[in-house]
């Protein structure tokens, strides 16, 4: 048996006005590059930082909302290195002692209660990014550039415990995360902007040998789908490696997405010596427990909290609570309209297949859709008088998103009521009885498929308006009798 050990190391993007360290704006993405810089941002002699106080307020309502001890006084540290992305030469960071350590998020997996302890938080700032081009196909020329704007952008570290047990599972995590830190309203949580980044650490535990394998880390993945096939495809490569008796490298790699594989970028050996040190120009930053207090008071409600109060107030599964409740303004329209229809389990069903999909197909946002719990009640309301099926209040639910109008309004206005007149069902199907009687001979020598024929046949001539119940049971009658 083979056992997978997952760590994650998260770089989440705050989403405040101005950068860490200057008052740059910090929201630089897909802005004209190196136009967002400063003499602070970009290292220049005798420029110095000065802490953004909006940058400690939402470190402190992550590790608040991630169950961290939160270090009142904790310290910046310069992390060296030198790369053309990094003009200052170092990172300021927090490397002895981190804002807040020793949390954990939990939630369910699997009908399991899973918590991934929380290592660290710390405050770093981002570096700048560099762009490498090939040879121009008109200009020939080729090389690499450097764009400052985003040295200086605020960041949070998250170290998570090796308690992740499978790629499924770290993804989810993931989008735990992300939901959360939206939730706070301290990080857009978009991956594919960059503006959460994750690092994934994996070894395998083969627990018949009793042994482990080395582990890889495979680096600033940028999607929840390629941080679930990326691990696989370690786990895959690892496992195969054990079973030949020998063992990967410890090493760095990435995802290539073309290729669809990780590959290596250096072995450990290569890495970098930071040469960590106290950062002189900021002073250790000494928070107190008021001011922690405020902000504990003022956290909104968490999607996991509002997971677990969906399940235990409207009895809905949790696979439903888990579609809703990771977003604050999806489940509070279910919640409005589960109370005004006061059927949850419906409420939810038709929130998560009709209004998402028709959400997703117009990419219009749930706020701006002209329909409101009044809707789902009267449309619930046909469909438990048997005024129409299912199958027409799925055709009515996009006419009713386009067009605004109550559901019973649309019904009458196109004709579109059930038909449960029995006699006129039965007509029908006499009548196709009559028109096919090869049909009808190979139903009563055992060929029951056939029964599909004369319903459809019924659903055609009333264009899907019959009953489909008392359909079935009229056309069963009929070819038995
Ligand atoms: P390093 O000093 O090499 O960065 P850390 O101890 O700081 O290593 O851990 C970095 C990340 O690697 C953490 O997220 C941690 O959970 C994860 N990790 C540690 N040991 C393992 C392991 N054996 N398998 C998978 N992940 C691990
Ligand atoms: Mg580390
Ligand atoms: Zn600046």
């Amino acid at each position: 048996m083979y056992k997978t050990v997952i760590g994650l190391e998260i770089h989440a993007q705050l989403s405040t006005k101005t950068k860490a360290f200057c008052s740059c704006r910090a929201d630089v993405f897909e802005l004209e590059p190196n136009t967002v810089i400063c003499p602070v941002c970009t290292g220049q002699p005798g420029a110095l930082p000065v802490l953004n106080e909006k940058v400690v307020e939402y470190a402190v309502k992550a590790a608040l909302a991630l169950n961290c001890k939160i270090n009142l006084r904790s310290t910046f540290d310069r992390k060296n290195y030198f790369y053309p992305d990094l003009p200052k030469g170092y990172q300021i960071t927090q490397y002895f002692t981190p804002i807040a350590e020793n949390g954990f998020l939990g939630f369910k997996f699997d009908g399991d209660e899973k918590r991934v302890r929380i290592r660290r938080i710390h405050i770093e700032e981002d570096a700048g990014k560099m762009i490498h081009q090939d040879a121009d196909s008109i200009s020939g020329a080729s090389g690499s550039l450097v764009n400052l704007n985003r040295c200086g952008v605020p960041l949070i570290e998250i170290v998570t415990e090796p308690d992740i047990s499978s790629p499924k599972e770290a993804r989810l995590f993931m989008e735990l995360l992300r939901d959360t830190l939206r939730a706070l309203d301290i990080c857009s949580g978009d991956m594919e902007k960059g503006a959460l980044r994750c690092d994934a650490n994996i070894s395998i535990v083969d627990e018949e040998r009793g042994l482990s394998s080395n582990r890889v880390e495979v680096k600033n993945i940028n999607s929840f789908k390629f941080v679930e096939k990326a691990l696989e495809f370690e786990r895959e490569r690892i496992i195969k490696a054990l079973e030949t008796g020998s063992d990967v490298n410890r090493e760095t790699r990435t995802w290539n997405f073309a290729k669809r594989e990780t590959i290596s970028m250096r072995s450990k050996e290569e890495e970098n010596d930071y040469r960590y040190f106290p950062e002189p120009d900021l002073p250790p930053l000494q928070l107190s427990d008021e001011y922690v207090e405020r902000i504990k008071e003022r956290l909104p409600e968490l999607p996991q909290q509002r997971i677990e109060r969906l399940i235990r107030e409207y009895g809905i599964p949790e696979y439903d609570a888990t579609v809703l409740g990771s977003n604050a303004k999806l489940s509070s329209f279910f919640e409005e309209v589960a109370k005004s229809t006061d059927k949850p389990k419906e409420a939810s069903n038709w929130i998560m297949t009709e209004l998402l999909r028709e959400i997703n197909r117009r990419g219009i946002p749930l706020e701006k859709m002209p329909i409101g719990p009044e809707h789902f009640k009267i449309l619930f309301e046909l469909l438990e008088q048997e005024k129409i099926s299912v199958k027409i209040a799925k055709e009515l639910f996009p006419l009713m998103i386009e067009t605004g109008k109550l559901p019973d309004q649309l019904v009458k206005e196109r004709g579109m009521e059930q038909i449960n007149d029995e006699k006129l069902i039965e007509d029908i199907v006499l009548r196709a009885m009559e028109s096919n009687p090869k049909a009808v001979k190979q139903y009563r020598e055992g060929k029951k498929g056939v029964m599909g024929y004369f319903v459809g046949a019924v659903m055609k001539e009333t264009r899907g308006k019959a009953n489909p119940a008392a359909v079935n049971e009229i056309v069963r009658r009929l070819l038995e009798s």
